[in-house]
């Protein structure tokens, strides 16, 4: 994969200190994780390269692709590829509030209105950004949001079915997961691919307002009825504006589903700040560059505290990429009394 770091196996160990495993996945376990040298927390998410099919490797390959596209407030960053023999190591931005579907299930009935639109409108400023990028996530679940605490703000995050589409121009793989997959995505037709996530989303909101899946029977076969019947129950006290809005998006016929600027303009997301991130002051990427010298001591100082021979920094190390970050590379500077 073209712009990654390979390194042998093991040396993750010394430039990241994995710690408690904040998420798992079908191919994936993400781990909370600490930069040896400047202590900053993130996520790793750890793929074992050798279980992986060769559509697997096809699905990798274009999250990396797409995660280094996307950069937006709402979407989780990618920070930064390590490539072992057997791993992959995505370093991510950490969220430190847990997942949506852990929070929807700690809300017997969903959460208020109130709050759940706060987060479905920056779901779907993300989601909005993305196709304008032409890049289709394909498996929007809440799951895949993260909450940013300490930010106040919600992420988007797993792009392992994401892929770059033509506007006009259908697709065909089958992805996602089944309680949140479009009608059209389980007949394996083409599809227009932003219709997809647009049905995903509408899963998103009735699980965020009603603390349950809209489809989602004894079992699968079931299950699957239902998605195509486009049967479900908003419960009563769901507001009409709401109701209105899921069934909106939950429509059977993709060309009858609601476009994202409809949505963005829906009754009930009026007045709700879809981009609370960006009044955020931390910049993610500093222009700021190196100097020469500046550049020698870290690397000398790197070589004398012993985290690796001087080749190795140069050639593979992930400290020197990371210096592009504003706050990491204060935190560089004063591990190693330099002044910044
Ligand atoms: P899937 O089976 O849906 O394809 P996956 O193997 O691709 O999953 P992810 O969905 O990326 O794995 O991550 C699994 C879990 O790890 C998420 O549901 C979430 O709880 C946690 N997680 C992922 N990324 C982060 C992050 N950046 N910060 C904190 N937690 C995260």
């Amino acid at each position: 994969m073209a712009g990654l770091k390979r390194l042998r196996d093991g040396k993750i160990a010394g430039l990241y200190d994995l710690d408690k495993t904040l998420g798992r996945g079908h191919f994936a376990v993400v781990k909370l994780a600490r930069h040896v040298f400047t202590g900053e927390k993130v996520a790793v998410k750890v793929i074992d390269k050798t279980k992986l099919d060769p559509v697997a490797r096809g699905h990798l390959f274009q999250e990396v692709r797409c995660m280094k596209l996307v950069q937006h407030p709402n979407v989780v960053r990618l920070y930064e590829v390590i490539d072992t023999a057997t791993k992959l190591y995505l370093i991510l931005e950490l969220g430190d509030g847990g997942d949506m579907y852990d929070c929807i299930m700690k809300h017997d009935g969903g959460l208020s209105e109130e709050v759940a639109k706060c987060y479905f409108a920056q779901i779907v400023h993300a989601i909005s950004y993305c196709h304008r990028l032409h890049v289709v996530h394909r498996d929007l679940k809440p799951e895949n949001v993260v909450f940013f605490e300490k930010q106040g703000i919600v992420k988007l995050t797993d792009f392992g079915f994401s892929n770059r589409f033509q506007p006009g121009k259908t697709l065909n793989t089958s992805c996602g997961s089944l309680a949140y997959s479009a009608p059209e995505i389980l007949l394996g037709d083409e599809y227009d691919a932003p219709a997809v996530d647009i049905w995903s989303l509408g899963v998103i909101l009735f699980m965020l307002v009603c603390g349950q899946p809209p489809f989602q029977e004894a079992n699968d076969s079931e299950t699957l009825t239902m998605i195509m019947d486009c049967k479900y129950n908003v419960p009563s006290h769901i507001s009409s504006a709401c109701r209105d809005l899921i069934g909106r998006m939950l429509q059977r016929d993709p060309k009858r589903r609601a476009t994202l600027e409809e949505i963005e303009g829906h009754d009930w997301l009026k007045g709700v700040d879809p981009s609370p991130a960006t009044k955020m002051s931390t910049p993610l990427v500093s222009h700021r560059s190196l100097s020469e010298e500046e550049h020698g001591s870290i690397i000398q100082r790197m070589v004398l505290g012993g985290i690796a021979d001087r080749d190795n920094i140069t050639e593979d190390c992930l400290l020197i990429p990371l210096l592009c970050c504003d706050f990491v590379f204060q935190k560089l500077c004063n591990c190693l009394n330099l002044s910044s």
